[in-house]
């Protein structure tokens, strides 16, 4: 069983997961594990968090952890906004932590962590909770017979903690890909990589990446929700590997303001009855129809998606042409600067075929981008889409595509007229997040470009 219990069977079923949770207790304590950090990802994709000593984790799993829902509406600066539906000071939530996924942290010792579905006071879901649109997304797909396979990368800067405001010093000189780096940082990268695999996190590669400072780390595909619980525990241990080393790791859209920013690229694949649909199929590069289907919903949908995949003002700092971010809105094989990179992988790797859509950043609530990124997919397949040729070279050199949105604004208003996205996450979380793009527009209007990546590339 994946994730919680459902809501309506708070006695009985509650009761279990009390005794779920005293068992994992149990064991956790011999392993020296003293207390549970509790997170969720807010709509401003601030990773938020509650934690409890390990002898309340039973409680907390029976009753669920009081907080706010006031956290829906905060922005990237911890100012607060209000919306429709969501706001003020009133009222509380019950997050329940979904033992399924409770990892003891390797570079945070006496840690464990856990995500949350986050309840009313009755039991019922909260309506803004993202985790649980995730999941109801991938549910849609289920009713299909259809089923996801997604992981994010995860791109980060490695700066010296110590680094004042305005002048990044990285810990690192070696050229972009290069073996210097993974030199001169061996002590770190392994730190990374163990505790990534310490706490089974299945990773396939570590690189340095092409901007200063800047890696990569890739796992791999899990159920959607699984994949943005994953994003947000990666993130986390790299993090805490940073600080041991007394670095930092700034996961923002934009570092420089020039320069080539963080992704958070999502790669994705569609299965039925355990086959592969993104191969095997007589549509372009041997994808299925429903493949094709899915994928140009996506694609039809993406400058609306960036209200959430690319969701701060940092992000159209990143979103520029040849930078390989995909700011055109096309695919192509394997071309890095299509915002839908279609990758067929070996003939002989069933599971390689899958496609990577680039133009997303870890500003981006994973579990709101694979939820409406599900949503967006479906609504293609409804529609029997199929996808516009694919697209070879640069667009940017060879001209004749169209450019994604080049500001928040410009999502926003492709958002808000998004019928399929609105009816997908429902009116209180859709109004959520259209008052939180607002503010954080108007927080950072006529901000000049590098004051927006300080203020940001260390929050996310
Ligand atoms: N750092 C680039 C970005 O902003 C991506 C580089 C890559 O293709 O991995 O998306
Ligand atoms: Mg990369």
């Amino acid at each position: 069983m994946t994730g919680p219990p459902p809501p309506d069977a708070v006695g009985p079923e509650r009761a279990r997961e009390r005794e779920r949770a005293r068992l994992a207790a149990g064991e956790l304590t011999a392993e020296g594990v003293r207390r549970t950090a509790l997170t969720w990802v807010d709509t401003a994709g601030i990773t938020r968090v509650k934690t409890v000593p390990i002898a309340r984790l039973a409680q907390a799993a029976e009753w669920g952890v009081g907080m706010s829902p006031v956290f829906d509406v905060y922005l990237v600066d911890d100012s607060i906004t209000t919306s429709p539906y969501i706001g003020g000071p009133d009222g509380d939530l019950r997050l329940f932590p979904d033992l399924d996924r409770l990892t003891p942290l390797a570079a945070q010792p006496g840690w464990a962590w856990a995500p949350v579905d986050r309840y009313d006071q009755q039991g019922a879901p909260h309506p803004a909770c993202q985790r649980q649109f995730a999941r109801r997304a991938a549910q849609w797909a289920a009713e299909r017979g259809l089923e996801l396979r997604m992981g994010f990368e995860t791109e980060w800067v490695v700066a010296r903690g110590d680094t004042p405001e305005a002048e990044p010093r990285y810990p690192c000189a070696g050229p972009g890909y290069g073996m210097i780096r993974v030199v001169e940082l061996s002590g770190y990268l392994a730190d990374v990589l163990d505790a990534l695999v310490t706490e089974e996190v299945a990773v396939l590669q570590l690189h340095p990446e092409y901007a200063p400072g800047q890696f990569e780390v890739s796992v791999e595909p899990a159920d959607p929700v699984e994949a943005a619980d994953l994003a947000v525990l990666v993130r986390e241990t790299v993090r805490a590997v940073s600080v041991r080393h007394g670095l930092a790791a700034w996961f923002g859209p934009a570092v420089a303001a020039g320069g080539v920013g963080n992704g958070a690229h999502l790669h994705l694949s569609l299965w039925r009855d355990g086959r592969n649909l993104c191969r095997g199929g007589d549509g372009p590069y041997g994808m299925t129809a429903l493949c094709e289907s899915f994928l140009a919903g996506v694609l039809e949908a993406l400058p609306a998606l960036l209200a959430i995949g690319a969701p701060s003002p940092a992000s159209y700092l990143r979103l520029q042409p040849s930078r390989w971010a995909g700011v055109f809105q096309c695919w192509g094989l394997e071309n890095r600067e299509a915002a839908i990179r279609f990758i067929t992988g070996p003939p002989d790797a069933t599971g390689a075929a899958n496609a990577e859509v680039k133009s997303f950043d870890a500003a981006a609530n994973p579990y709101l981008l694979v939820g409406a990124v599900i949503a967006a997919g479906l609504a293609g397949i409804d529609a029997g889409r199929s996808l516009p040729p694919p697209v070879a070279g640069d667009p940017a050199l060879t001209g004749g595509q169209i450019r994604l949105p080049t500001s928040l604004p410009a999502a926003l208003e492709h958002f808000e007229r998004s019928a399929v996205l609105r009816e997908a996450l429902g009116d209180p979380l859709f109004e959520a997040i259209v008052a939180v793009r607002r503010a954080e527009a108007e927080l950072f209007d006529g901000v000049p470009p590098q004051d927006i990546a300080d203020a940001t590339r260390g929050r996310y």
